[in-house]
């Protein structure tokens, strides 16, 4: 999970890592986080150095007695064995213009996205995992669902392991990810009744837009989004399938 989510981020194409969306200021503020479905959970926040976040959480999952920290420190992120970058490594050309394009139009939409994975074992163990710039033009310290534990990342062994992406406010508001994992574990629904009936309740309510990718605990796998777009690959036995 964490090599699939560390190559998005080292893709400058994605909005994590290097190519990542920019604050209202130029600068760049990293989210990322785990969960393994034994309860374990590790989150990093407003993180501008590491290359890869979604190491350094899963290192503040494995390593400290903590589960979400902001603008972790060098020392840690050194501990996790990730690169420390200057922050310049993060900020792509295109995301400048496209920050000075959204700065001079107020109507321009704004721009976000998460990259994220879950993944199950033969065993029935399973980690969700995500990795994020953020949405562009935000505040500084402004922080979305993708390190909240329970918004945008969830997993249960048995259960569902989830990665949601969209409107991070919403995300939060409604604790989506751990939504769908409730109405699976105590109502019984499938994993694509609960995804679209948590879309209704807590985004579509909200106007807001966004989607989720899950592994069940028996192994289906589902990608659902109320969002005009959304970009998944499901790999399994060798053979891989790319929704779009
Ligand atoms: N959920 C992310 C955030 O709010 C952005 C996205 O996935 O589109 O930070």
């Amino acid at each position: 999970m964490c090599a699939a989510v560390g190559a998005l981020e080292d893709d400058p194409l994605f909005n994590a890592g290097r190519g990542a969306a920019l604050t209202l200021q130029g600068t760049v503020e990293l989210d990322a986080s785990i969960m393994t479905g034994d309860g374990q959970a590790g989150a990093v926040a407003v993180v501008d150095r590491a290359r890869s976040p979604i190491r350094v959480a899963r290192h503040v999952m494995e390593a400290t007695p903590h589960v979400l920290l902001a603008s972790p420190d060098d020392a840690l992120v050194e501990a996790a064995g990730v690169e420390l970058m200057d922050p310049d490594y993060f900020v792509t050309e295109a995301r400048r213009r496209q920050l000075e394009r959204i700065l001079a139009d107020e109507e321009a939409p704004l721009t976000h996205g998460t990259v994220g994975a879950v993944a199950r074992d033969s065993a029935g163990r399973i980690v969700a995992g995500m990795s994020t710039g953020g949405i562009s033009k935000q505040l500084r310290g402004r922080i979305g669902d993708t390190p909240i534990i329970g918004a945008g990342t969830w997993a249960r062994d048995g259960v569902v392991g989830i990665s949601c992406t969209g409107d991070g406010e919403a995300f939060i508001q409604g604790a989506v990810a751990h939504d769908v994992f409730a109405r699976m574990a105590y109502g019984g629904q499938s994993v694509a009744e609960a995804a679209s009936s948590t879309f209704a309740a807590e985004c579509d309510t909200r106007g807001s837009t966004g989607g989720l990718i899950a592994a069940t605990g028996d192994g289906s796998v589902l990608l659902c989004h109320n969002s005009a777009m959304m970009l998944a690959a499901f790999s399994q036995d060798g053979e891989t399938v790319t929704w779009v």
